[in-house]
């Protein structure tokens, strides 16, 4: 399908991230059988609740400093570099796609991202490196203008961001091939991606560890882990490019 393909969407979810040591939300073990998502409004409205917000983020801040690509990531950089890569859309707030070499121009982070750190007052933005001593000594840090410091990811209950969305919307409209990596596609707007794309027209494959809702309109469904998967997409799709040469 990929090497028919003219436009080729990749799909992202944390399940592409696990294998790079980053928990998943909703596998077994994952982030919400230890930590209750605090909502957006819960966010701005309540003290606590922002002070557990952080003791999950620093953790995840933790995880990231510790991680680095996988071969799924590795893979998924190596199909732009083949020309095959037309967007990649993530949900994932890690950075690791960049980290593995995919252009900034493909990437469509679709829940922000955890580098930044933004004021939810004023919107004022900085690198989260940089705050590191404080994100590690305050318990919830806040701006110089006395709002609150937040990740710059979309939280549950708060506003997708119009020009990922409708970028992602558009590309699924267009592809030719939508390849879902890592997602119990259960978060919407995100999961309906897929959905769009197959309506659309385009062929849909998903590499996913447990079965999704979206299985069942897939053309295929790869239950395997997404570096073992991802690696012998990009194998197989390298000996069919040389054969056509
Ligand atoms: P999810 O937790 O709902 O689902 C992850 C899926 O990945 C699961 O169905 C699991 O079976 C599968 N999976 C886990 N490891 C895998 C592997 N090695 N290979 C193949 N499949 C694997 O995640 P989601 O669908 O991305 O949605 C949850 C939200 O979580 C997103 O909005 C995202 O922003 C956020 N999130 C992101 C990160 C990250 O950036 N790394 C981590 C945790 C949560």
């Amino acid at each position: 399908m990929i090497a028919d393909a003219q436009r080729v969407v990749v799909f992202t979810g944390a399940g592409i991230s696990t294998e790079s040591g980053i928990p998943d939300f909703r596998s077994p073990g994952g982030v919400w059988s230890r930590y209750k998502p605090v909502m957006y409004q819960e966010f701005l409205s309540d003290h606590e609740a922002r002070k557990r917000y952080w003791i999950y983020k620093r953790e995840f801040y933790d995880n990231m400093a510790a991680s680095k690509p996988n071969a799924a990531h590795r893979a998924v950089a190596e199909l732009e570099t083949l020309g095959k890569l037309w967007f990649l859309i993530t949900q994932n707030i890690d950075g690791l796609h960049q980290d593995a070499g995919n252009s900034t121009d493909k990437i469509i982070e679709l829940h922000g991202t955890n580098r930044w750190i933004e004021c939810v007052s004023c919107g004022a933005r900085s690198w989260a490196e940089d705050l590191m001593p404080r994100i590690r000594n305050e318990a919830v840090p806040q701006c110089e203008c006395g709002g609150w410091l937040k990740p710059a990811t979309i939280s549950f209950g708060q506003a997708m961001p119009v020009r990922e969305t409708n970028a992602a919307q558009q590309a699924a409209s267009a592809c030719d091939a939508f390849l879902v990596v890592g997602s119990s596609l259960q978060v919407h707007p995100a999961a309906s991606m897929p959905l769009i794309a197959k309506q659309s027209g385009a062929g849909l494959a998903i590499v996913n560890l447990e079965p999704t809702p979206l299985d069942r309109i897939a053309d295929t469904v790869w239950s395997e882990s997404a570096g073992a998967a991802l690696t012998a997409i990009v194998r197989e799709l390298k000996s069919r490019m040389a054969g056509a040469n």
